[in-house]
């Protein structure tokens, strides 16, 4: 019997607020009030937040946790294993291994994900019977997992650009490409989503499209969700000025590829001019702070793409963590590193960041806890070590995932206790990781 009442102890209405009833039909909220709790709601205890988006996600990446670390090396050492690890999933793997890194995700409070997939085909390229069998394994991951998701399906061309030009696709990278943007366009309109799932588009670089192949890019991309990761290492800046004599940010504006439904994930090493256009054009800033962090990849100039016009939005990446309070957080620490100062970013934009601005860039209406959104509702526990004694109002500055309580996606409950419908996610995760890594 699908709930309509849920009471919450403490709801996140943009602010604190004590004794909220949230009335619900057909999974989305149709009112929200102050009141003691009725007979028949559900009671949430401790402070309820709306549901989390993770607005950039490469599922896979799941098995490189902990496994990086043991001589040091640098982002481009870091993407050999990562490219060694997508040789070996297959769309049986991919599915397994994505269904719990999903439900990790629910676990921790993330209603919502968006999957930048750029890994398409058999090893060295061919197809599949069905061309989206991989896209289409991450929709059912999901759907099984409880989770939104906004499939990014990720044109890739080419192997990367130097101060030479642009290099082939090799080895790995030979299961990212189609060939051309038409018949990455071709595949691409195959795609189905569902309820649960929408389906957008992704620029994987500047360094993995070729400067001509953007605008017809840009055509695809009109009026969908459309991700690009942007100017991560400085590398990727300065083959970009050799061979283009502008900014990764600069050649993607006179493509059109930037306005209100472009999210630009990383947004490291801009430019005064590069951050400037970024907010001028309304486009979405996503950052990735722990991945950041574990990459070496720098710290972005969030408030000032803040101030700019460019909103922020967070992502977990490579899942080197998946918590979307640390995540949270780890912007306005890494704000406060930067330049010396703290409260740049109050924790309040912190919680919008990580919540409706990233359902925005995503496409989707959600992210509040306010009549005519979804039913997606994140329990925190108040009482436990880390959360005890916390300013209501500063939750997101203390909580962590494993305070996570209850997860309820479209008003149904999928964590109670902070265990997930399917059961033991962890050990299931270690297995399926270590039979990725054996084969
Ligand atoms: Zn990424």
């Amino acid at each position: 019997v699908p709930l309509t009442t849920f009471w919450c102890e403490r709801a996140w209405l943009g602010r604190a607020v004590s004794n909220v009833l949230v009335t619900v039909a057909d999974g989305m909220i149709t009112d929200v009030r102050e009141s003691d709790p009725t007979p028949t709601a559900y009671r949430l205890h401790g402070m309820v937040f709306p549901g989390f988006a993770n607005t950039h996600s490469h599922a896979f990446h799941r098995a490189l946790r902990g496994r990086t670390h043991a001589d040091g090396g640098t982002f481009w050492t870091w993407r050999q294993a990562m490219y060694a690890l997508a040789g070996r999933l297959d769309p049986d793997t991919y599915f397994r291994l994505a269904r719990l890194a999903y439900a990790e995700m629910v676990s921790s409070g993330y209603t919502c994900v968006g999957e930048f997939h750029y890994l398409h085909h058999a090893p060295g390229g061919a197809p599949y019977t069905d061309p989206n069998a991989m896209g289409h394994a991450l929709v059912e991951a999901a759907r099984t997992a409880g989770i939104r998701i906004t499939l990014l399906d990720t044109c890739y061309l080419a192997g990367g650009l130097t101060a030479a030009g642009y290099q082939p696709l090799a080895g790995p990278q030979l299961r990212f490409g189609d060939g051309d943007v038409e018949h990455w366009h071709r595949r691409v309109s195959g795609l189905h989503g569902g309820d649960h799932a929408k389906i957008g588009v992704a620029l994987h670089s500047v360094r993995a499209v070729p400067a001509d192949a953007l605008p017809g890019f840009a055509d695809v991309a009109r009026d969908r969700p459309t991700h690009v990761h942007l100017s991560e290492q400085p590398e990727e800046n300065e083959a970009c000025q050799a061979v283009h004599h502008r900014s990764p940010t600069e050649l993607l504006r006179s493509a059109g590829i930037l306005g209100p439904g472009t999210t630009a994930v990383h947004a490291t090493h801009l430019s005064d001019m590069d951050i400037e256009i970024l907010g001028g054009t309304r486009t979405t800033a996503c950052f990735c702070p722990t991945t950041e962090a574990d990459l070496a990849d720098g710290i972005g100039p969030a408030r000032e793409l803040a101030d700019a016009g460019a909103a922020p939005a967070l992502g977990s990446d490579q899942h080197a963590v998946v918590d979307p309070f640390v995540e949270a957080r780890a912007l306005e620490h890494g704000e406060r590193l930067r330049t010396g100062q703290r409260g740049r970013f109050s924790p309040a934009e912190l919680v919008t960041a990580a919540t409706s601005a990233g359902h925005r860039a995503l496409g989707w209406h959600a992210g509040e806890i306010a009549a005519g959104q979804p039913a997606d509702l994140v329990a925190v526990r108040t009482d436990t070590a880390r959360t005890a004694g916390s300013a209501a109002d500063q939750l997101v500055m203390s909580a962590t995932a494993s305070d996570v309580d209850t997860v309820v996606v479209g008003g149904r409950v999928v964590v109670r206790e902070g265990t997930h419908d399917i059961g033991t996610v962890g050990r299931e995760l270690a297995h399926v990781i270590e039979e990725l890594w054996r084969t």
